[in-house]
């Protein structure tokens, strides 16, 4: 990023620097005046950085400079004719047109463009000469959480160094700024807000733009147990498509491995949507007397009292069959919410899982804890049971509601659906187990990068 500087300061330097320029043009003479690569730089010390000769056709020269030639937009380039050539013409070559005389440019968009300048006090007026300038992406970013409480602040702001002028604006909500740091306050419904940062550049009007999640709580929906298709597991996520919900469902992969290829597609397809994460609940989902072999006469859970090994060996086996059929997984919730050390060190090597619902907490990951039941027993949504918790966990950020849509008979079915509708009029937002993690890491220190495209997992303070 360039530096706001005033031209005639940057004009002063730029006539002190001359002769360095002078001595590179004669270099470039040999060019042909054809566009100079990327590399021709005067030395880091001098913010003189390009000057370009074109032989003009009386043989006289035609000389300019800039002051950068790379950089991320909006990049502010500042353009000087040497001492003595006066009446330069420019031309930036990103569509703006020519203009006459010496001053900045800001190119708002990304891409490599070229430089003329032309006419001056040569004999010849055709005469040019060129500059190669390579302007990359904006990196320029609202900083801040994304994410709001209705009625709430938050307190924004532009990256260190940027000193332009800057006026703020909030589609909803309201904003304060003052250059480059503001106080929001979100609005009094859910929503996405969409906040904005126009900058003052040389002129320039150059627009940021930065959406925040405006929410009163969010409800993650956690359905365990996927596995061949059922009615009922078709009554459920089509109901939830139908109403626009989002949630959160729990394979055992060594079932849907053996399912119909039309139901895997099915799950695929809400995938594809985003309306749907499918989550890790187990390969085999098993319990029994000494299911690892080490134990005899004891019951064990699939992830809870199995060797390191067998849990390894079957969080591993369950993410192979998820990847052959194109399922992403990123989340975790231990069959019958059983689940030790062993599952932390398992889970703790298998970056792939960033979150974990209910059971095992600890290790670099998000833990969504249970605080609030909708089910009565296994598949018994039971609306009367579930009002006094959730009121009482009103103030709860989050709330992660287990639900068994394949243990869930009509009656239960009709309570299931009379508490989601009751959150929907209620604006509760829901999301999955993953966007919730996204949007949660977006105001928390992040733990140091796994890759260069995701935000790393992190904590979630209860
Ligand atoms: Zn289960």
């Amino acid at each position: 990023m360039s530096p706001a500087r005033s031209a005639s300061s940057w004009a002063a330097r730029c006539r002190r620097g001359w002769p360095r320029a002078c001595l590179l043009a004669a270099i470039l003479a040999g060019c042909g005046g054809s566009p100079a690569g990327s590399n021709d730089r005067l030395e880091p010390d001098t913010e003189l950085v390009v000057g370009v000769a074109g032989a003009a056709a009386d043989g006289s020269r035609l000389t300019f400079a800039i002051d950068v030639d790379t950089g991320a937009a909006p990049l502010v380039v500042r353009a000087a004719s040497p001492v003595g050539q006066t009446g330069t013409r420019w031309d930036f070559g990103d569509g703006s047109g020519p203009r006459q005389g010496d001053g900045a440019h800001v190119y708002t968009q990304a891409g490599v463009f070229t430089v003329t300048v032309q006419g001056a006090n040569v004999k010849d007026p055709a005469a040019s000469a060129a500059h190669r300038v390579v302007v990359t992406p904006c990196t320029l970013a609202i900083k801040g959480p994304a994410l709001c409480r209705v009625g709430q602040g938050l307190s924004l702001q532009l990256p260190a160094g940027t000193t332009w002028p800057c006026t703020w604006s909030a589609q909803d909500g309201v904003i304060f700024g003052a250059d480059s740091s503001a106080s929001y306050t979100a609005p009094a419904a859910p929503g996405t807000d969409r906040i904005s940062a126009t900058l003052n550049i040389e002129g320039t009007r150059f627009r940021v733009d930065a959406d925040v999640r405006v929410f009163r709580q969010f409800i993650i929906l956690k359905a365990d147990d996927i596995g061949v298709a059922t009615v009922r597991w078709g009554r459920y996520l089509n109901w939830l498509r139908s109403r626009g919900v989002a949630s959160t469902a729990g394979i055992i992969w060594s079932q849907l491995r053996q399912a119909d290829p039309a139901w895997q597609q099915f799950l695929l397809s809400l995938q594809a949507e985003g309306l749907c994460e499918f989550f890790h609940h187990g390969y085999d989902h098993s319990t029994g007397a000494n299911l690892d072999g080490t134990a005899p006469g004891t019951t064990q859970w699939e992830f809870r009292g199995t060797s390191y090994e067998f849990q390894r060996q079957h969080l591993d086996a369950g993410l192979v069959v998820a990847d052959s059929l194109g399922f992403v997984v990123r989340t975790f919730g231990a069959p019958f919410n059983k689940a030790d050390a062993s599952t932390v060190r398992a889970l703790d090597e298998q970056p792939a899982i960033r979150t974990v619902l209910f059971e095992p907490p600890g290790g670099n990951r998000l833990h969504l804890r249970r605080t609030v039941d909708l089910e009565n027993g296994t598949g018994k949504s039971d609306l009367a049971y579930f009002v006094p918790q959730y009121r009482a966990h009103e103030a709860d950020e989050y709330l992660v509601l287990q639900i068994h849509p394949n243990a869930t008979d009509d009656a239960s079915f009709t309570q299931l659906q009379q508490a989601i509708d009751l959150l929907i009029s209620e604006q509760r937002t829901f999301v999955t187990a993953e966007d919730y993690r996204r949007l949660n890491a977006s105001r928390l220190v992040p733990a140091p990068r796994r890759s260069s495209d995701e935000p790393a997992a992190a904590r979630v303070t209860p």
